[in-house]
């Protein structure tokens, strides 16, 4: 089944068709280090982590490049600020990146390669376009992509430049330059910025030419997807595409793939607003990374999606059911004979989880899909009507699901408990979530011994010394469920 996929530059959704047949060649612009990341980037980051995750279902391997912008205005301003080497800086900022996304369960891409390493590579661009009289050096030293120079300007973001005077400005910077349309492909250095000597002078790169230097590097001049969110379409990769196009005669990326913007509350996030989170700052409110992986992945990647604290409840009372069914799927003695109404509603929601992701990676329909599944099922079972061969095609389709959706593994505690160590480290462990510290501060080896102490207790009919115990977990934020299958305990 091919996977039907939007694509910016068409303007239709389209059968995604790598060029060579069983690998996928993708490029994703990547983090600016220059801060912690916000739930809007984790969204576009986790929808990319879903196209890998059911190309690779599709049978197909991956070259995923992801650069890092690791020189930029805004870093330069920050390690200043912060009275750091930029290279310190942003090695700190990355490495919290990485480990956001490991939380969240983002796949890591194949090929990662930091601007600050690709200097080089951009130069030589910059040179090919420099022979043609696309790419102009301005008084001041900075180079310039001349727009005029190229007639396609517009044909992803599909405006038209072709009314619009020189003076409309495409990029805001101070810099002289021909047209003020044109935009910088190389900035000279002033007031002793981070900079590089090179045969353009002395500088360093504009943020666009990064992107087309990385990805021709790593995957030649054409390749089959290029993907970010919705505010890189214009001008970023508008520019991405006149700079290589130009400088190779050949079409850049085949496919664009954008991911619709978060909102938080109904509004855009912003600090001012009060409503601009980071992975971290709800983790320090005691929300776990699973919940808010299956929420930023409940709406399809196409549409405009609202983050509420209401949702972020709903998704980990979702995943509790998914966990809890996934067990009983796994552990209770299925006798019932061969249900056969089951077993073909089975089949059609595992077709039907298969098509909704064929279908411009409609997650919200997949994942319903899902949950049909588990209502059926969990009522089958409680009349003792699903078979031992009705529950072990539930636990292929859960592991299919599994594998797009990752969230059945409970990794959460781990994640809290590191987001806990970093606060501690960072001066703001106060922000952290009443209950959060203390429950961390046991181990889950100390929580298991309470949680079988009181099982015997029960036992023993001493139930003043089981309720004890369970009232001190509940102080800890450790809570306790009694369910047929056993006894389990969570982090609050
Ligand atoms: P940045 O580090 O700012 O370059 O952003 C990294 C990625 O996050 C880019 O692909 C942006 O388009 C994306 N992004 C930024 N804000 C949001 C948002 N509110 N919703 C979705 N994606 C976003
Ligand atoms: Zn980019």
């Amino acid at each position: 089944m091919a996977i039907d996929l939007f694509n910016t530059l068409s303007g239709t959704v389209e059968p995604l068709a790598p060029e060579q047949a069983n690998e996928l060649r993708m490029y994703c612009c990547g983090p600016t280090v220059y801060d912690y990341g916000h739930i809007g980037n984790f969204r576009t980051f986790l929808h990319v982590d879903v196209l890998r995750r059911v190309a690779r279902l599709q049978g197909m391997k991956l070259k995923h490049v992801m650069n890092i912008t690791d020189v930029d205005d805004k870093i330069i301003r920050n390690a200043a600020a912060a009275n750091m080497p930029i290279s310190e800086y942003t090695a700190k900022f990355e490495r919290a990146f990485f480990e956001d996304m490991e939380a969240l369960g983002v796949e890591r891409p194949e090929i990662v390669p930091h601007a600050t390493e690709s200097i080089p590579d951009m130069v030589s661009l910059i040179q090919t376009l420099a022979k043609e009289d696309i790419a102009y050096r301005a008084d001041d030293g900075s180079w310039y992509f001349r727009i005029a120079k190229f007639p396609d300007y517009g044909k992803l973001s599909k405006k038209d430049f072709e009314g619009i005077e020189d003076g409309a400005r495409v990029d805001v910077d101070e810099y002289e330059k021909d047209s003020a349309r044109d935009f910088a492909l190389w900035k000279a250095e002033k007031n002793g910025e981070a900079s590089w000597q090179t045969d353009l002078g002395t500088g360093r790169p504009g943020w666009h030419i990064e992107c087309s230097a990385m990805a021709m590097k790593h995957l030649g001049p054409t390749f089959d997807l290029h993907a970010g969110g919705e505010d890189l379409m214009f001008p970023h990769h508008e520019n991405e595409i006149a700079q290589s196009e130009s400088a190779t005669h050949k079409p850049f990326a085949r496919h664009w793939f954008h991911v619709r913007f978060l909102l938080v509350e109904g509004k855009k996030m912003s600090k001012s607003e009060g409503n601009f989170f980071t992975l971290r700052d709800l983790l320090l409110k005691g929300y776990r990374a699973s919940a808010i992986r299956f929420l930023l992945l409940s709406v399809p990647y196409r549409h405009q999606m609202n983050f509420t604290f209401e949702g972020l409840t709903e998704s980990a009372n979702a995943i509790d059911r998914l966990r809890t069914f996934a067990e009983r799927m796994r552990t209770a003695i299925f006798s019932g004979e061969e249900n056969s109404e089951l077993a073909a509603l089975i089949a059609e929601k595992q077709q039907a989880f298969d098509a909704a992701l064929a279908t411009d990676l409609n997650t919200a329909e997949a994942r319903a899909a899902m949950f049909d599944v588990v209502r059926a099922a969990n009522s089958a079972a409680d009349q003792n009507k699903v078979s031992a061969e009705n529950a072990k095609a539930i636990l292929v389709f859960l592991q299919r699901f599994d594998s797009v959706f990752d969230v059945l593994t409970d990794r959460d505690q781990k994640i809290t408990k590191a987001a806990l160590d970093w606060a501690e480290k960072e001066g703001r462990i106060g922000e952290a979530a009443e209950g959060l510290v203390e429950a961390a501060g046991l181990s889950d080896n100390e929580i298991q011994k309470l949680v079988d102490e009181r099982t015997l207790a029960k036992k023993q009919r001493n139930f003043a010394r089981a309720d004890a115990i369970r009232n001190e977990l509940a102080e800890k934020g450790v809570l306790i469920e009694d369910s047929k299958d056993g006894v389990r305990w969570k982090r609050k």
